[in-house]
């Protein structure tokens, strides 16, 4: 569909979220429709998807087995409460989260985004340990340079400065890990770093310092996605997990971005080999076409909140689209995709071509460090003295040009390309992003 409304004022009403929007708003970068690997422009170009969207069109675009699924559920039952009343879409798709989630996750609480899933995993902590009775334990613990999504709890126990600094005094009773991000020992490993484990044990620091009793949870991402593609050093999440069972705080696993594929398993939780308590969900979920999040949790976190008179007990939150049936019914047919195409199998057969296309930029002009791990990889330049994040997004503006879209993360090249794409197309990809980088200030 084109768009009538052609001059800059009319581009005024929509206030555009994590963009500069009077830059935006001079030249803007329009998308009006999108098949399979490719977005189509309002010029009638078509640009490759390096990014999955936002890392959450995993099985590429307008699938029709997805699109006729939220057809049939519209013109069927459009909406329904999930306070006191059920439809069969939630549950069917609930199971079919449980059936590939990682053993011993039994549960699955819906929301309509990763920030709705981050908000509702901190308050199950907290609500876990007053259950049985451990009141105290109100701490969080996040990490630096940690993205959970932009409502109060996931800044708060977000690291990333400036979606902090503007507002306010935020939760109280946080602390946060240091990030796992050591360039000088660990640029250019391919896959998982050897160095860094030893940053876990900082938890015991802070354990130390409060107590264990007045700790919660700990929330991290088990490979940072949106902050740059940070990956856990080996024997990181290991000793996380060792730390946190030792002294009873929950472990959250934000898997936001690292669900429903991208590394080649369900989830990075079982590509890891460590399972947390809870883990968040989102975008993969429904291939990004209709908002929801599922927060899924083991059954002793659940179980936790059914004690007392079987009519009174609930859990005092949910939101009014909690497992809405037209998003149930997409992420039905999403998942049902991943599962027919062999997607997460496709993403961890490609992972090492994917691999070394991306380690092949190294020695290309500006480049500083390359990281990678299933069908993600991060490329970062070097910053031009006094405007960081400059020279990164003007080879995403030459990058558009030439028909590739890749994603910023001040001066980080991220990509997350949908778990479709052909070995041409990294070559394409990775081939485009060298031209750029050669002709780039
Ligand atoms: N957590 C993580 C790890 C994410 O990557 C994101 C989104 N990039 C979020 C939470 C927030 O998700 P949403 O934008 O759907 O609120």
């Amino acid at each position: 569909m084109a768009l009538d409304r052609k001059t800059p004022n009319d581009l005024n009403a929509f206030w555009m979220p994590f963009t500069a929007n009077r830059q935006f708003k001079k030249a803007p970068r329009m998308f009006v429709g999108a098949k399979d690997m490719h977005y189509t422009t309002a010029e009638g170009r078509q640009v490759l998807d390096g990014t999955a969207g936002l890392w959450c069109c995993n099985a590429g675009h307008c699938r029709p087995k997805i699109s006729e699924a939220i057809a049939r559920q519209a013109a069927e039952l459009d909406y329904a409460p999930a306070f006191q009343m059920g439809h069969p879409a939630a549950f069917e798709l609930a199971n079919r989260i449980i059936e590939i989630a990682p053993e011993g996750m039994e549960h699955v609480f819906y929301t309509n985004s990763g920030s709705e899933s981050v908000e509702t995993a901190l308050k199950l902590a907290i609500g876990y340990h007053r259950a049985r009775g451990e009141g105290s334990r109100t701490r969080l613990i996040g990490r630096e340079r940690g993205y959970h999504g932009v409502n109060f709890g996931g800044i708060s126990v977000g690291g990333i400065v400036t979606n902090r600094k503007m507002f306010g005094t935020l939760l109280a009773g946080v602390d946060h890990l240091p990030h796992t991000h050591l360039p000088a020992q660990n640029a250019f490993t391919k896959g998982q770093p050897e160095h860094g484990a030893h940053l876990a044990d900082e938890l015991e620091r802070i354990v130390a310092l409060h107590g264990a009793d007045t700790i919660a949870a700990v929330i991290v991402e088990p490979m940072s996605g949106s902050t740059g593609v940070l990956l856990p050093p080996k024997g990181y999440l290991e000793k996380l997990r060792a730390i946190t069972k030792k002294h009873g705080i929950l472990l959250i696993f934000d898997e936001v971005i690292t669900g429903y594929g991208r590394l080649g398993a369900p989830f990075a939780a079982q590509h890891y080999g460590v399972t947390p308590d809870i883990m968040t969900t989102a975008k993969g979920l429904t291939n990004g076409v209709i908002p929801m999040g599922a927060v899924i949790t083991t059954a002793e976190v659940h179980d936790a909140f059914m004690q007392g008179p079987e009519h009174m007990i609930e859990l005092f939150h949910g939101y009014t689209y909690s497992g809405n049936p037209v998003a149930a019914a997409a992420g039905i047919a999403t998942l049902e995709t991943y599962k027919e195409e062999g997607l997460f199998e496709r993403a961890a057969e490609l992972a090492p071509y994917w691999q070394e296309a991306l380690h092949s930029l190294k020695g290309t002009r500006h480049v500083i460090d390359i990281r990678n791990e299933g069908l993600i990889g991060a490329v970062e330049l070097e910053p031009i003295a006094g405007t960081p994040a400059k020279r990164a997004f003007d080879a995403f503006l030459k990058a558009y040009e030439k028909g590739i879209l890749i994603r910023t993360t001040g001066d980080i090249i991220a990509m997350s390309p949908p778990l479709i794409i052909e070995k041409a197309h990294i070559d394409q990809l990775i081939g485009t992003l060298k031209e750029v980088l050669d002709t780039l200030e």
